[in-house]
């Protein structure tokens, strides 16, 4: 490293990474759209500040290591700070905050505690109130002078703009805007249907939308803001911890997991027990800010360059890497869904290596234009699977290329369809080797054919060994080819032969629901056994035929037309009926409507119970119709546990919230009328 390097090349070295680190700069604090990994950009400057250390005549006083930030766009009016606003000197890991505590005790000369604040990260605040009220507001920029983004701030919700209790006539306070992570979930999906590239992390998307002209555009966003200090020269108290709590009492929010610790042993109990922690908020942390908690211990201590001697930055491991996408491949579901993924470069992130990435779906690859070839950043949080972010552009050598979708299942051939207002290509093929075990073990379940003995290990070991390929095989199943599952007794087998012997005479709408028709679960297909009375009528009806029985909607018909289509479904269903499963219904006559006919509904988080698609097909039998977002238009909105944004939105605009009871409510009374 630089210490070997002979003197013209440390040159070179410190002169080729002030142009790289102020490159960076530029893109990360005045475009907001930074390319290098913040793990990338922190090497770079260690690598500075270690060669200007071995060789102080390299270090000028423009140095990147030397300044904060970046100087604020011409754009907006200046905003003078009351006092600079510094960075923070970074701690990797055990060792450098050890090295932190021994220097700061032995220049404090005696004991001393520390206050814990979590590294929130958003961008870095000034608000000045004049006779408590807010007046302006602004960036950090230079640590001098920042951006005056005053009309923006007042749209942060969390920023009280007339302070309780008495403050200095003019008050200056500290804090992190930041971007909760349902609110940029919440942006990130508006993009994507809009069909704009999502944002990359929600610092970028807060930080773009404080330095935006336009406040309505930073509205939107729905920014957040904890404060966390004053300046020096103001005074809330004689520790760092009064301060927080008088900021709290005079009406700002500030964060609830601040720790008081009075040894490094506690201080590094707490940074590991947020790494540990950090997926559980609501919002990103990159580390931990430790801070003296005696305001004049701090004020004695004073700075060096652009950083405080009081306080460090606990950095945690990063979850961010840059590396080459080498190619795009699809994996199928165990429902079919074809799930693009990236293929690396291997990389190291937080001490893993990956190779794999999601890629989510269509729209995410071409809203965000990733291309077979690029330079992506890829992110791994916590036990998230690895996801590719964005490709790197400024990196592009014009040999990438375009991917598109397989419009054939790349497992089996079939045709694969993207049902209207869906994210997922699927395979259509019920035989999908990809799809077998989750086909088969749905087919033996009691709503559908009811096969005892055929749980998810029996089906798993007969789907894996090739016993059974498709459902029709179950009927193939003899005693020679159940003895080679494992742990089976000649009882059980005979059970299970049993069990399926007696299922073939569950009638046409027990079949239609085993057979896993994207949408058709129980309820539909009782409407379609009802309306159709065989399997025959129902291959032969044409989608419009379909969608005259109430409840089958546009996506259902499409969905039951695609199946019979596939000459594969075509040949299993002659194989189940050369078997003898019964495939007929006594035609009924029904209603000509339900009494959710009419009604729109939008489902978010999980039900206890029912999946996504089961009370998709609940709300379509009973007339209702489902949507994908909340709007004025929406009658209910069905919420389970984890919901997204879609529940607040709800909430706004008074739409009727009810739960998985609710809709089970709704729709019994939508069955009863039907039998009436
Ligand atoms: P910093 O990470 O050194 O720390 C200071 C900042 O921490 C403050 O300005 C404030 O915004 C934030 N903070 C959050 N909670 C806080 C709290 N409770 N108390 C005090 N501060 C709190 O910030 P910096 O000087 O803006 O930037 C340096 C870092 O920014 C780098 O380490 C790097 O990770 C990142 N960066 C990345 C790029 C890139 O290209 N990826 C470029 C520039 C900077």
């Amino acid at each position: 490293m630089s210490a070997s390097k002979s003197r013209p090349d440390f040159k070179e070295r410190a002169a080729d990474l002030r142009a790289r680190i102020e490159e960076a700069n530029v893109r990360y604090y005045v475009l907001d759209a930074p390319t290098l990994t913040d793990a990338e950009y922190d090497a770079m400057l260690r690598e500075l500040v270690e060669l200007e250390a071995q060789h102080p005549e390299l270090r000028t006083a423009d140095s990147p290591t030397q300044r904060v930030g970046a100087p604020a766009a011409e754009h907006f009016a200046p905003y003078e700070h009351a006092a600079p606003m510094l960075s923070l000197a970074n701690a990797f890991g055990e060792e450098e905050l050890s090295a932190f505590d021994e220097r700061v005790r032995k220049l404090a000369g005696r004991a001393l505690s520390y206050v814990c604040e979590l590294k929130i990260d958003g961008l870095a605040i000034a608000l000045r109130y004049r006779g408590g009220v807010f007046e302006r507001g602004g960036t950090r920029g230079d640590g001098r002078i920042g951006e005056d983004v005053t009309a923006n701030l007042r749209t942060i919700q969390s920023i009280p703009l007339r302070l309780r209790g008495g403050v200095p006539d003019v008050f200056e306070v500290r804090g992190e805007a930041y971007l909760r992570k349902s609110d940029f979930a919440r942006l990130n999906e508006g993009r994507e249907n809009a069909g704009l590239p999502a944002f990359a992390n929600p610092r970028n998307a807060a930080a773009g939308g404080i330095r935006q002209l336009d406040p309505k555009i930073t509205a939107e966003r729905r920014l957040s803001f904890f404060a966390y200090s004053v300046p020096e020269t103001m005074d809330l108290g004689p520790t760092q911890w009064q301060t927080l709590r008088s900021l709290e009492e005079i009406g700002f929010a500030v964060n609830p997991y601040i720790g008081r610790c009075k040894s490094v042993d506690e201080v590094l109990a707490y940074c590991e027990e947020w790494e540990e922690k950090r997926d559980e908020l609501d919002y990103e942390i990159d580390g931990v800010v430790v801070k003296i908690d005696e305001i004049a211990l701090q004020k004695r201590l004073g700075s060096v360059g652009r950083n405080p001697r009081w306080a460090i930055a606990y950095k945690f491991k990063p979850r961010e890497a840059r590396t080459k996408l080498k190619e795009i491949a699809i994996n199928v579901g165990r429902t079919g869904t074809l799930n693009p993924y990236a293929i690396l470069e291997p990389v190291r992130i937080g001490g893993v290596t990956i190779q794999n990435a999601t890629l989510h779906n269509e729209d995410y690859i071409r809203n965000n234009d990733i291309r077979v070839g690029d330079t992506v950043l890829v992110t791994r949080a916590g036990d998230v699977i690895p996801r590719v972010v964005g490709p790197i552009k400024e990196e592009r050598t014009s040999r990438e290329r375009i991917f598109h979708m397989p419009k054939r299942c790349p497992v089996c051939g079939a045709d694969a369809d993207r049902p209207a207002g869906e994210a997922m290509w699927r395979c259509t093929n019920a035989a999908c080797p990809a799809q077998r075990f989750e086909r088969v073990r749905h087919f033996a379940t009691r709503g559908a054919m009811d096969i005892v003995g055929l749980g998810d290990v029996v089906a798993g070991e007969l789907t894996s060994r090739e016993l059974v390929r498709d459902i029709a095989d179950v009927y193939a199943l003899d005693e020679k080819k159940l003895s080679q599952v494992p742990r089976t007794g000649p009882k059980s087998r005979a059970n299970l032969l049993d069990a399926i012997e007696k299922s073939k005479r569950r009638g046409l709408a027990r079949l239609l629901t085993g057979l896993g028709i994207r949408f058709v679960g129980e309820q539909t297909a009782q409407i379609l056994a009802d309306d159709f009375g065989s399997i025959d009528a129902i291959e032969a009806a044409s989608e419009d035929d379909l969608q005259r029985s109430t409840g089958i909607g546009p996506e259902l018909a499409s969905s039951v037309a695609l199946f019979f289509k596939q000459k594969a479904n075509r040949e299993m269903i002659e194989r189940l009926r050369a078997a003898g499963v019964v495939m007929t219904a006594p035609k009924r006559k029904r209603a000509a409507c339900g009494p959710l006919e009419g009604k729109t509904f939008v489902l978010t988080g999980t039900l206890p119970k029912l999946s996504r698609e089961q009370a998709t097909e609940m709300i379509e039998a009973a007339g209702g119709r489902v949507t994908g977002s909340v709007s004025k238009k929406t009658d209910y909105v069905v919420a389970g546990d984890s919901p997204g944004s879609k529940l607040a939105r709800a909430e706004e605009l008074g739409i009727t919230i009810i739960d998985e009871d609710g809709l089970r409510a709704l729709s019994s009374r939508a069955s009863e009328a039907r039998e009436r």
